[in-house]
């Protein structure tokens, strides 16, 4: 990894920032996406002391709003010539159901629109590393999701764990129509199941969803283990080359049926782009 740029959303936290920390100690510079300005301060110290010789940084967006997907990429390829990982990992589960101010679920906004956005938005970057990775976080909760691509606004009440499976179901059509339209350009795009893992997941989420989340995370993994599968799309020799996959454990894993409808992925890259007002 040595003197590769690595784009990270979602890694001053959780199984993002140990994948933040160990692409580092590789030879990574790391350039992280964050909400919070004083985690992303702790971040970057961490990331200093695991690989002082580079120049880390990171950019301050709410990634549930469209204008600061966009706004936050825009600065990121003026400051990045080339882009060689991206990694799409911010994520969030809501008891309530909420629309932002861009009336989309707040779910799907987050979780689904700002991958979809930033990858559009950092394209050319990536195309500019030759042989780029793109990294999406997704979950083995999009089992049983079914989404309702005529209804991708979520006006008929989606909230709480259904809209974060179906964002989660939506992280890996996405994969699949993005390897599919970056075929031949040697950027590689797959997606991934960290397993359960003890991180703040959840700690926000509100209500009973969050008590129940908490007793759960006591059977979790840890994050330095949720982390792994991130890493190896990443950086593994081994998976150079495959792309359009959806991985647990480092190794490929078969998503549900509904994941591998390619009429789906291909409607819901239409909306997607729609909605962001993006010409894909
Ligand atoms: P975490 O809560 O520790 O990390 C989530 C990260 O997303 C944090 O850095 C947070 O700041 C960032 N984030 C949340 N809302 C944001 C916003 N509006 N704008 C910008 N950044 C925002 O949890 P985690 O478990 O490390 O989650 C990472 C990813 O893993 C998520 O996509 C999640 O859906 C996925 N996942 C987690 C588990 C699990 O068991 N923890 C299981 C499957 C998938």
């Amino acid at each position: 990894m040595n003197g590769k740029v690595v784009v990270i959303t979602g890694g001053t936290s959780g199984i993002g920032e140990v994948a933040a920390l160990e692409l580092a100690k590789m030879g990574a510079r790391i350039v992280l996406i964050a909400r919070d300005a004083s985690r992303a301060d702790a971040t970057l110290v961490r990331l200093r002391n695991a690989a002082p010789n580079l120049v880390h940084s990171a950019f301050l967006a709410d990634l549930s709003r469209l204008a600061e997907m966009k706004r936050v990429a825009a600065q990121i390829a003026d400051q990045e010539p080339r882009i060689d990982v991206l990694v799409n990992n911010a994520g969030a589960i809501f008891a309530a159901r909420q629309l932002t101010e861009d009336a989309l679920e707040r779910t799907f906004a987050l979780n689904h629109m700002s991958y979809f956005v930033l990858t559009l938005a950092l394209r050319e970057r990536l195309l500019a590393a030759k042989a780029a990775r793109i990294v999406n976080t997704a979950s083995a909760a999009h089992h049983g999701a079914a989404f309702d691509l005529d209804d991708v606004r979520s006006t008929k009440g989606l909230g709480g764990m259904k809209a974060y499976r179906c964002s989660k179901l939506c992280n890996i059509l996405f994969t699949r129509e993005l390897a599919r339209r970056l075929r031949g350009t040697g950027v590689t795009a797959n997606c991934l199941h960290p397993g359960f893992v003890a991180t703040r997941f959840g700690d926000q989420s509100g209500g009973m969803l969050s008590r129940l989340v908490w007793v759960a995370k006591l059977f979790a993994i840890s994050p330095d283990e949720g982390a792994q599968t991130i890493v190896y799309l990443a950086s593994s020799p081994e998976a150079a080359k495959i792309t359009g996959q959806y991985f647990h454990k480092c190794r490929p894993a078969i998503p549900s049926a509904a994941a591998q409808d390619d009429r789906s992925a291909r409607e819901l890259w239409r909306r997607s782009a729609d909605l962001a007002g993006m010409n894909a």
